[in-house]
């Protein structure tokens, strides 16, 4: 699942980013309304987003504006002040899905993060499979043959991360990335523990994570054993 926010209140956007990051969710910021609207055009889907109305360059409104007549419809949270009503219904209008008062608490705004999520993935399948193994990005639940794997989440992250690009290469920053806030000390060794341990629990499956040297890690079948 990956997020959008688009927050030029640098603590905000950092405590947000960090929040986000923590429930498992590979997180972009950016800091303007151009910088969202470059990304939003890009090729890179995003699951939801988190926009503020006023953001510098380009506000958050035309943000929105361009996004629904490029016709995505892509969740989106707008941020509004506290006496700006007229904010809330422009944005509704506009095709916001929902919006959050600042200041708001942050589990109330992840609590709507994953409801959005949720009404998002209907009538679409939000299970990832590879072999045996099946990885559910709403209900955060890696199963193999249905039986739940027990993971911790920074392993769910990784596990969640290979899933979403089965038989493609994910690198290491991106694996740190997803882990790591700017303000964590991110260490490469821990993702090499992380894959050692999720490679004995999904053993099982018939599935394992091959290292692709100076690449990355790509989650594949076995190959068949040679009798
Ligand atoms: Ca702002």
């Amino acid at each position: 699942m990956r997020i959008l926010i688009a927050e030029d209140d640098e603590v905000l956007a950092d405590g947000l980013c960090q929040a986000m990051t923590h429930s498992g969710y590979a997180v972009d910021c950016v800091k303007d309304g151009h910088a969202a609207k470059v990304i939003l055009s890009g090729e890179q889907p995003f699951d939801l987003v988190i926009l503020d109305v006023g953001l510098p360059k380009v506000d958050g409104f035309s943000v929105l504006r361009s996004l629904r007549e490029s016709n995505r419809q892509v969740p989106v949270i707008i941020l509004t002040a506290r006496d700006a009503e007229g904010d809330r219904v422009k944005g509704l209008d506009l095709g916001a899905d929902d919006y959050m008062i600042k200041p708001f608490s942050l589990p109330e705004l992840e609590a709507r993060v994953r409801a959005l999520i949720r009404r998002g993935q209907c009538g679409v399948n939000p299970v990832y499979s590879c072999g045996m193994l099946t990885f559910d990005s709403v209900g955060r639940r890696a199963a193999i043959n249905g039986t739940t794997l027990e993971l911790t989440t920074r392993e769910m992250s990784v596990l969640e991360a290979l899933m979403l690009r089965t038989g493609w290469v994910v690198s290491k920053e991106q694996l740190l990335e997803r882990l790591y806030s700017y303000a964590e000390e991110a260490s490469s060794n821990a993702i090499e523990v992380y894959i050692h341990r999720l490679r004995k629990k999904i053993e099982p499956a018939g599935v394992t994570i091959r290292t692709i040297r100076g690449l990355g890690y790509v989650i594949d079948n076995m190959p068949a054993q040679s009798s």
